[in-house]
């Protein structure tokens, strides 16, 4: 299997680039931003309770991602592989990915990072803000706690992965596609 972990910060186009990475090697998408939208949207308890992290721009507790996670591989057999996006954000969630995963026994493959400088992400974020809808994409102060959770609580991530030979950094500002194609690279050693 293929597994890809697309790391960087809010705003650093990870969707966009998940959309065609899946597209490329027919992954299976793992979202936790998505899936929280799509509890929150149908008012499940899950989504209930991750809402006042997400409006403020806060994580949601380990447990409650890890779990999810959790639940979404299990019910997704047979695929050629996973794209996790926007996960893991903390170390221990990327220890509990570890674990899940070779509990099927297969390992993440690598970390692609996109890299782009924070007065970008403010502009994309607020950009954004105008049609996504997302509460958090809006407020001046909600965006840049996101950008500080991101710097404080999930760069270590990277470490995580660096410190294991699995690590990719792309510059994040450029041609869409140019972008892409730098993605491709690093996954097609992965493969
Ligand atoms: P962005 O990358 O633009 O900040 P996401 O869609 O990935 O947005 O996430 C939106 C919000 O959902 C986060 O600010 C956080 O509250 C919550 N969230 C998503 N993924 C995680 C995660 N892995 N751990 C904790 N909270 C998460």
């Amino acid at each position: 299997m293929l597994n890809i972990v697309l790391f960087g910060p809010p705003g650093a186009g990870k969707g966009t680039q998940s959309e065609k990475i899946i597209a490329r090697y027919e992954l299976n998408h793992i979202s936790t931003g998505d899936l929280f939208r799509k509890h929150l949207n149908e008012g499940t308890e899950l989504g209930l309770l991750a809402k006042k992290y997400m409006n403020e721009g806060n994580l949601v507790p380990d447990s409650v991602v890890i779990g999810m996670v959790d639940e979404k591989i299990k019910s997704t057999p047979g695929v050629k592989g996973f794209i996790f996006d926007g996960f893991p954000r903390t170390v221990p969630q990327a220890e509990a990915l570890d674990a899940l995963l070779s509990s099927k026994g297969t390992p993440i493959s690598g970390m692609v990072a996109l890299d782009v400088p924070e007065n970008e992400l403010f502009k994309r974020i607020k950009e954004r803000g105008k049609t996504s809808g997302r509460a958090d994409d809006q407020d001046n102060d909600k965006v840049m706690n996101r950008i500080k959770v991101y710097n404080d609580e999930t760069l270590p991530v990277a470490a995580y992965y660096k410190k294991q030979g699995k690590y990719a950094e792309i510059y994040g500002i450029g041609e869409i596609d140019e972008i892409f194609n730098k993605i491709c690279v690093e996954i097609d050693r992965w493969k």
